[in-house]
């Protein structure tokens, strides 16, 4: 244990998910000194999941988004120093320096400063009628634009971009989205999730083009036109670009810790190239225990499980980080989750796609390595049990529906 005693404060920059969770982590091992969580952003820290779901389709929604309300950081003792972006970082007098000019000491810091959205400079985010989603600012915009919109374009068929597809296809609007790779969803998504997601799409009336970009853009009257690589130009009231993130690494760039272009390098404790600063979240290239090597994840999962991890270590190391993590995906009447890899070099199908429910199991060497699900929690709960087993289940037993996999998941210790 080396911080419990210590009055020297934990400093948290970054006041989102893994922020909040690694400061209770580090209150719940015994640290009794001061905690401060730092964010740029004015509001409460905030859940983003909701963001690009209900917050665009409830008028109410956006004010029942807190992580924790104030009670809970009054219980704690957490503080929270909000609407003020940390600058840079002076190792040697271990002192973080604010945009304000003001100045904080640490015992030790953590970075928790999550991730950048990747711009398109044809259609920036200053642009009025184009629009990015990462904060509440940006969903606010653009659930209050949505109304007035008749011709939608979405940049980007990632998860972000195929829930807005299918938010404002729910509100009668027309939709078209343009994706720059072979196939939407292509990072999260096996090609039986991702035909299954572009087939309900198109039922629903959402035209998806993939191998397309945008080479120039004019102002109209009513809003853009887009002209695009191949040939044709596409008319919109309104875009929306989801194209992917890029790590917050310049504050440890600037304050040269080991740094690369997937993020913050930290060891099985979160703990960056110096002993003082830890790093957590979407901004960590981390090391896996379980994996053996370092990765860099982009879901809530892993935000709180890593959270959680490096708050505790922070007061007292113990094994080093494993978890698995994965995400979901709300799309009309379906979601899609996913746990462990979720492409595997042998794809196993139960259920039927046509239906609208079924898991596909991602085996590697033999041994399921991922779960991925469209409406079947059931057999995702026990995928999961398998995935954190790696567990060699038969492809003749998975496929078969009328197979209890819970037996299997009894025999396997899972
Ligand atoms: P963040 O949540 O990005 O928090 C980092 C915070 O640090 C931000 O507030 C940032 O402004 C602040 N910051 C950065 N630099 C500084 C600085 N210098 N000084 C002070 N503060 C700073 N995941 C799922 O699994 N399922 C979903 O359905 C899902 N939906 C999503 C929908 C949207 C619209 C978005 C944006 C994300 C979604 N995610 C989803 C992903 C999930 O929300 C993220 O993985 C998670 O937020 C990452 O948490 P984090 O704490 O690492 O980073
Ligand atoms: P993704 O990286 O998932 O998808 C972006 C897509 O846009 C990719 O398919 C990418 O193709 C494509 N693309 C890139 N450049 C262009 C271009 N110029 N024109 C057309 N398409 C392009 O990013 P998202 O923006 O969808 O999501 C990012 C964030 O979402 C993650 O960081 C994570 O925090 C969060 N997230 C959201 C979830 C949800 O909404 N349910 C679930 C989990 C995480 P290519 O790969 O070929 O570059």
């Amino acid at each position: 244990m080396k911080n419990v005693q210590s009055k020297e404060p934990i400093v948290i920059i970054g006041a989102g998910i893994a922020a909040v969770y690694a400061a209770e982590s580090a209150r719940k091992a015994g640290f009794d000194g001061r905690i401060i969580v730092c964010g740029d952003e004015r509001e409460f820290p905030y859940d983003r999941p909701p963001l690009s779901k209900k917050v665009l389709q409830e008028p109410r929604e956006v004010e029942r988004i807190s992580l924790r309300d104030n009670a809970f950081y009054v219980a704690h003792n957490i503080e929270l120093r909000l609407g003020n972006a940390a600058d840079c970082i002076d190792r040697r007098a271990r002192q973080v320096v604010f945009a304000d000019g003001t100045t904080l000491e640490y015992g030790s810091l953590l970075l928790a400063t999550g991730s950048s959205l990747r711009t398109l400079p044809l259609l920036c985010p200053e642009m009025p009628r184009v629009f990015y989603l990462r904060r509440i600012a940006d969903a606010v915009a653009l659930r209050d634009a949505l109304p007035n919109v008749r011709k939608l374009v979405v940049v980007g068929a990632g998860v972000i971009g195929l829930e807005v597809a299918s938010v404002a296809n729910g509100m009668g609007i027309d939709v078209t989205v343009l994706e720059a790779g072979p196939r939407p969803m292509a990072r999260a998504a096996c090609p039986t999730v991702c035909e299954f997601v572009v087939g309900r799409h198109m039922q629903h009336g959402v035209n998806i083009r993939t191998g397309v970009t945008i080479i120039d853009v004019t102002e109209i009257s009513s809003g853009y036109r887009l002209r695009l690589s191949g040939g044709g130009t596409l008319d919109a009231d309104a875009v929306v670009v989801g194209i992917g993130v890029a790590p917050n690494i310049s504050l440890a760039h600037s304050a040269g810790l080991e740094v690369c272009a997937s993020g913050v390098c930290v060891d099985g404790q979160g703990r960056t190239s110096d002993e003082h600063i830890y790093a957590t979240g979407e901004v960590a290239f981390h090391y896996n225990a379980r994996i053996g090597h370092a990765e860099r994840q982009e879901n809530w999962h892993h935000a709180v499980a890593h959270g959680e991890h490096v708050g505790r270590a922070m007061v007292c190391s113990g094994p080093d980080y494993q978890e698995i993590s994965g995400y979901w995906s709300d799309q009309y009447d379906f979601s899609v989750q996913s746990f462990g890899i979720p492409i595997g070099e042998h794809d196993v199908v139960r259920g039927d796609v046509g239906s609208g429910s079924f898991v596909v199991f991602h085996l590697q060497a033999g041994a399921v390595k991922g779960v991925s699900s469209v409406n079947a929690s059931r057999d995702m709960r026990t995928g999961k049990a398998f995935v954190r087993t790696a567990a060699k289940v038969p492809a003749a037993v998975l496929i078969d529906s009328e197979a209890d996999l819970t037996k299997w998941r009894a025999a396997e210790g899972a």
